[in-house]
């Protein structure tokens, strides 16, 4: 299909934006890590963090209030530069539903920005049980970081053909390309063996969780007594 000029240029001025979506209870050094790694190694211009009000997923944990998570995320990144937070699962009634987030994102700024969706490889791989999870991978490309053990590409390539579509091809060692639906990336980040049930298990039973979480965090955990 041909692009005018117009569309080009239209293009070319978009912001390259990464989207986080997480339960981020509580947010946490192996998520800070992650995510300055890919901005830097896609020249992102932005990653956007949105906390999940009511995580479809994640019943029966310990769950902090959607408002106490996301102002830890804020209190993360508040020093990192081209970080934002977004409120965007809060405003909305019931269950947060990736899809759903993804419309929205793109209807408020998608003449501007272009998205991309960033998943750890355990939320990709629960993808089948998301809602309406193949629409995604037809609405934006999708970078899956690597999280624990570093398995090759042939874990996601059966995955990818069975859950997402069949007509996926391996390009580049590490993209998998589609001639209608967007491509999926697999980014090798360093392996930070950090999650936030490990947080909560370490406040549980009375150990310490310093380096595991920034500062500003740690003290609004101990103030706010959350996880015990
Ligand atoms: P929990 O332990 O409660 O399940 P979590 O540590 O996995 O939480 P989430 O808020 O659920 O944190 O994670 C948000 C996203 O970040 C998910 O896509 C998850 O896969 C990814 N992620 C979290 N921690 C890491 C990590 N250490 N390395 C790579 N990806 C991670």
């Amino acid at each position: 299909m041909g692009t005018s000029a117009g569309q080009r240029l239209t293009d070319i001025a978009k912001m390259n934006a990464g989207l986080f979506g997480g339960t981020f209870n509580p947010i946490h050094n192996g998520h800070l890590g992650i995510i300055q790694y890919v901005k830097a190694h896609y020249a992102f211009d932005t990653i956007i963090l949105y906390p999940s009000a009511l995580p479809p997923h994640k019943p029966n944990l310990n769950l902090a209030s959607a408002r106490d998570r996301l102002t830890m995320v804020k209190s993360a990144v508040k020093n990192l530069d081209g970080f934002q937070v977004s409120d965007i699962e809060l405003q909305r009634e019931g269950p947060s539903f990736t899809i759903d987030t993804i419309s929205q994102f793109k209807t408020i700024y998608g003449r501007h920005t272009r998205f991309h969706l960033l998943l750890g490889s355990d939320a990709f791989f629960d993808t089948p049980s998301w809602k309406q999870a193949r629409h995604i991978f037809g609405a934006l490309p999708v970078i899956v970081m690597q999280r624990g053990e570093k398995t090759g590409m042939a874990p996601f390539a059966s995955f990818i053909d069975e859950h997402v579509s069949k007509g996926y091809k391996l390009k580049n060692d590490n993209i998998f390309v589609h001639d209608r639906l967007f491509p999926i990336r697999i980014c090798n980040v360093p392996r930070i063996d950090i999650s936030s049930t490990q947080i909560r298990n370490r406040i549980k039973s009375g150990k310490s969780i310093s380096g595991l979480v920034p500062d500003d965090v740690e003290t609004f955990i101990r103030i706010k007594d959350l996880y015990k």
